[in-house]
């Protein structure tokens, strides 16, 4: 959508697969607009804060200051790298690997086992204050380790609408976009395309 600068774009619904995998809705944050515009919806702490409370990663009173939320992009573009690398079968840059490693043991992903007298044992996430962006990272990391080595990671795909760099998993072989938008744009393009096309005598 046309806007002035600091409007944000009618984000499209969730690529196929993004409901699924945090880490491809991660991937899937930074926006190519058609008409040349970039959106990128974790372009300020404030923004990145929503994503995060919204996916229940964070609580909502959770104050999200500018190094985490470059942490939380610099996570996002490493896994973009990774499902590109994993797409096109080429081996993986060795830092981007290192980035979900390092990711995955800043924090237990996993929710800690606890016991008091009165509740007895029960399992909930440990959240030291200073320790959220971490645990939020670390399920973003693994839920990436997690897409790029399970069964689905042979239908993840790129877009096929440019500009679109939008990532999905393919639910039927002849999918190949990430809306309805996008399938609607390459239709059109296809259509004007067979229209303008030069006869050929
Ligand atoms: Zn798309």
């Amino acid at each position: 959508m046309r806007g002035t600068k600091d409007t944000a774009p009618a984000v499209p619904p969730p690529a196929p697969g993004a409901e699924q995998y945090l880490a491809l809705d991660l991937a899937n944050s930074d926006l190519a607009v058609p008409g040349g515009r970039d959106f990128d919806l974790l372009g300020s702490p404030e923004a990145v804060k929503q994503w995060l409370v919204e996916r229940e990663l964070v609580p909502p009173d959770t104050r999200l200051y500018e190094v985490c939320a470059g942490r939380v992009r610099a996570l996002r573009d490493e896994v973009r790298t990774l499902l590109s690398a994993r797409i096109d079968d080429l081996p993986a840059p060795a830092a981007a690997v290192r980035a979900i490693n390092d990711a995955l043991t800043s924090a237990p992903s996993a929710a800690l086992l606890y016991w008091d007298e009165t509740r007895g044992p029960y399992r909930a996430q440990a959240h030291p204050i200073d320790q959220i962006v971490n645990h939020a990272i670390a399920i973003l990391a693994a839920d990436a380790a997690d897409l790029l080595t399970g069964p689905d990671a042979p239908r993840l795909v790129p877009c096929g609408a440019t500009p679109c760099r939008r990532f999905l998993i393919r639910t039927h072989a002849s999918r190949q976009w990430c809306s309805v938008r996008c399938g609607d744009r390459v239709r059109a393009a296809r259509a004007y395309a067979r229209r303008t096309r030069p006869n050929p005598d």
